[in-house]
């Protein structure tokens, strides 16, 4: 069925109802119909599930408001590692259907589905549903789903009978659908350009939409409003960010630790955290570095720095960290507090470019990558810091601590940390 006319491209949206506090009941079946709201950690509500939204609970609602008005609301600290796995498994699961997939946000990604319609035998509606079954099944959360030529449309599309609703807005249907959109509710047009477009009357975005290209120009909107503008006419004009960014030239990792501390072994430990996480950041882009630089912050806000070469290229942290022990006391100095420390690889390449160095170095340490790549895929399934080395862990421990007396003193449930245990009892598969 030749769909060109109403779809000259075929975008979809998916955005996840109340993601959180859903992945929260999704992995915890005893939350399930119960009103559960996330943001425990932060004072303030991030989001609650439907049933706490029915006893009059609001995102951004005070945590001491939610107590009073409605006590029976489950309250929780947010689990990011969590959120994440499940962003990661909507990311794939769209992907068995598309490579075309722009991984938009935590909840939300879009996929361009343009010509699938022709080599699937299906119309863009059933491939639309389709996608949204395989989602709601393997990860037990409802999604938002709009169907458009541009991904601006598809957004309105998404944001129309939610929960769970499918909407498909085909060229002939812009103008309605239009009519009902407050112009507020545009993707794109924040705050400040709504704004000015209600001064100028525009109050749907269909009003928008009826302005010619030369009002635009003389109020002064400039190149994203008119892609905007013309998004909303079904003419594409936004394309689908996708795949690698850019690979970096060097990558920096800082912590800040409180309070500071003129420990020796303590600081040390928290140069070591720093060069596992760099380490990793290094390894997922394929790259290894060949020379770094670290400091140290003092509590005075004072610099001390050292920048060294490496032997070879390397992207695991047991010679890095070795070369900075040397250099440590170039650095450090005793009886003065420190309150931050930084690592930064440089001279990234690829690792095909690497030249083995005369001295066996490079053979040595490729022996033990792969005891870190085995680091990096539990850590990405199971939570940041839960495999980490032994030089790093008073960094670690020490930061536990400091958690487990918020967790204590109030609303953080200690069930919920989510960094070293993390239930989820079923994550579906993609096929
Ligand atoms: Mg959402």
């Amino acid at each position: 069925m030749d769909q060109s006319s109403s779809y000259p491209r075929a975008i979809v949206h998916f955005d996840g109802d109340s993601f959180f506090a859903s992945v929260e009941q999704a992995k915890d079946y005893r939350l399930r119909g119960k009103p559960v709201v996330t943001g425990g950690e932060r004072g303030s509500v991030t989001s609650l599930s439907k049933e706490a939204k029915m006893l009059g609970a609001h995102r951004g609602m005070p945590m001491q408001e939610i107590r009073r008005v409605c006590p029976s609301v489950i309250v929780l600290a947010g689990d990011y590692t969590a959120y994440s796995i499940y962003a990661k498994r909507m990311y794939a699961i769209a992907k068995t259907f598309t490579t075309n997939v722009e991984e938009y946000s935590i909840d939300e990604c879009f996929a361009d589905i343009t010509g699938l319609n022709e080599s699937r035998g299906q119309t863009y509606e059933e491939i639309a549903e389709a996608i949204k079954e395989k989602l709601e099944l393997s990860l037990g959360i409802t999604f938002g789903v709009g169907l458009a030529p541009s991904k601006t449309l598809a957004k309105v599309a998404s944001k129309r009978n939610k929960p769970a609703g499918f909407t498909a807005l085909p060229k002939e249907r812009i103008e309605e659908v239009l009519k009902d959109t407050e112009i507020y509710d545009v993707w794109g047009l924040g705050g400040a350009h709504s704004a000015h477009l209600r001064g100028l009357g525009v109050v749907t975005a269909f009003d928008f939409i009826q302005k010619p290209a030369a009002w635009l120009k003389e109020h002064g909107f400039t190149k994203p409003v008119r892609d905007t503008w013309l998004e909303l006419q079904g003419y594409p004009s936004l394309g689908l960010s996708i795949g690698a960014h850019a690979k970096p030239q060097s990558v920096m990792v800082t912590r800040t630790f409180t309070p500071p501390s003129m420990d020796r072994e303590y600081i040390f430990s928290q140069l070591s955290k720093n060069v596992e996480a760099a380490c990793a950041k290094v390894r997922r882009a394929g790259l290894k570095a060949s020379a770094l630089s670290f400091y140290l912050k003092t509590q005075e806000f004072t610099y001390h720095g050292v920048q060294l070469d490496l032997l070879a290229a390397y992207d695991a942290p047991p010679e890095i960290l070795k070369a900075i022990r040397k250099h440590f006391n170039e650095v450090y100095a005793e009886g003065i507090l420190y309150r931050a420390s930084g690592v930064t690889l440089r001279c990234l390449r690829g690792e095909n470019a690497v030249t083995p160095d005369l001295f066996g170095a490079y053979a040595e340490s490729q022996e033990k990558v792969g005891v870190f790549r085995a680091q990096d895929l539990v850590n990405r399934r199971y939570g940041r810091n839960t495999i980490y080395l032994g030089s790093s862990m008073q960094a670690l421990v020490r930061s536990e601590a400091s958690y487990r007396k918020k967790v204590s003193k109030g609303f953080v449930s200690a069930s919920t940390d989510g960094k070293k245990s993390l239930d989820i009892p079923y994550l579906g598969t993609a096929h």
